[in-house]
């Protein structure tokens, strides 16, 4: 936290405005609109909930297939499940680790004729009926920009709307635009681990004002304009309070030095390993700025004289550091088996080989040099 939050969460308890709406719900609305460049914003419970508003919003039903990043956090997913829609997971490409431009067309094409694709998990493949799917979500993985300009081409060649997954990359651009601002809709996410942070809390993003009415108006329970309790449709328990979103307005205007933060962590990272074999890190590519919201490297025992990524992850942790392998892949999650996948290879060796370092905003000088120690001391004595 920086110092302006708790005084913008007095500033609500002396108004007496803690329920899910308020003066900082209406401005921090305005300041993420202001910020990422997007018309119109509704601040919501979580990133989830934004999914899952998006989706509905988009129609989905029981018998629509979306598309779905494979390498993600479960939260991308799940909402396709709440709407009892079945995901087509899409493979990663080795530059952004994010959805991969062909496999996604390929995924669109199985859809559209009925082809068969294979199933997540076994040695099998699915037969698809023939129906275009009804969404694409992509992931700008930790900060990084997926290939939006493929990935919105393909999405416009068969008129299928892109929901941008920006949990982890808000600040990040691409070709100078804002992340979440560029597909349909687009989700943020201000969850306790994200580069800021409301505690819990996310954000559905839409230059349509029509989506984001509608979103509001879900998110309060789809209460009708009447004077006693009248409902049309199911509605959902999702607006942010007014005492998280004080908490938001503070934390945004600290985006920027956290993200100059959590570069400064990498370009730490890339100086202290990029001369050590076998180890390689998320490339940036030309169009795109990325938050650096996570450092994580791929390890390739192959070149490593034999390190591998958990070699490294036990090593950090006998030092009471702790690193994460990357997410791990859909369509290897237990939960997903049987799903229809299209490639899935690349998002498995990136989760066999891949690796979070400590990435925190707030490392000190003396957390590094003990971080670059530990690392240090796999490659001396292995
Ligand atoms: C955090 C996250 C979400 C979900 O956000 P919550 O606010 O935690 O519900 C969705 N997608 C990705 C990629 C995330 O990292």
């Amino acid at each position: 936290m920086g110092k302006l939050e708790i005084h913008y969460i007095q500033q609500a308890f002396d108004s007496n405005w803690i329920a899910p709406l308020g003066p900082f719900v209406d401005n921090f609305e305005a300041a993420l609109q202001e910020y990422t460049g997007v018309r119109h914003a509704a601040v919501l419970s979580s990133g989830t909930a934004a999914i899952h508003l998006a989706l509905r919003l988009l129609d989905v039903g029981p018998d629509d297939y979306v598309i779905c990043q494979s390498l993600t956090f479960s939260a991308s997913a799940n909402p396709i499940r709440y709407m009892g829609a079945t995901p087509v997971f899409v493979d990663s490409e080795t530059d952004t680790w994010n959805m991969c431009p062909g496999r996604l067309e390929e995924a669109i094409g199985a859809c559209m004729k009925g082809g068969v694709l294979q199933a997540a998990g076994r040695d099998t493949s699915v037969a698809l009926k023939a129906q275009k799917p009804k969404a694409i979500i992509p992931v700008h993985l930790y900060g990084m920009p997926a290939r939006m300009d493929e990935i919105t081409a393909v999405a416009k060649k068969y008129d299928i709307p892109v929901v941008e997954d920006a949990a982890e990359s808000i600040g990040s651009t691409y070709r100078g635009k804002q992340t979440g601002s560029l597909g349909t809709m687009g989700i943020l996410s201000f969850n306790g681990n994200k580069i800021i942070t409301t505690s819990g809390g996310g954000a559905l993003l839409s230059d349509d004002e029509g989506y984001i009415s509608k979103a509001r108006y879900l998110a309060t329970q789809a209460r009708d304009p009447a004077p006693h309790y009248q409902h049309s449709q199911v509605g959902y328990n999702y607006r942010m309070s007014n005492l998280l979103a004080a908490i938001g307005c503070g934390q945004l205007k600290l985006l920027n030095e956290r993200i100059r933060q959590r570069r400064n962590n990498y370009s730490f990272y890339y100086r202290l390993l990029e001369n050590s074999r076998g180890i390689s890190f998320q490339p940036e590519p030309e169009a795109a700025f990325s938050n650096r919201w996570l450092t994580t490297i791929l390890v390739d025992p192959k070149n490593s004289g034999g390190i591998t990524r958990e070699d490294i992850r036990i090593a950090l942790q006998q030092e009471q550091i702790e690193a994460r392998p990357l997410w791990k892949p859909m369509h290897l999650q237990p939960v997903y088996k049987g799903f229809p996948t299209a490639g899935g290879k690349i998002a498995e060796s990136l989760f066999n080989k891949g690796l979070c370092l400590p990435s925190g905003s707030a490392m000190t000088d003396e957390d590094r040099e003990r971080i670059a120690e530990a690392l240090m001391a796999v490659f001396r004595f292995m």
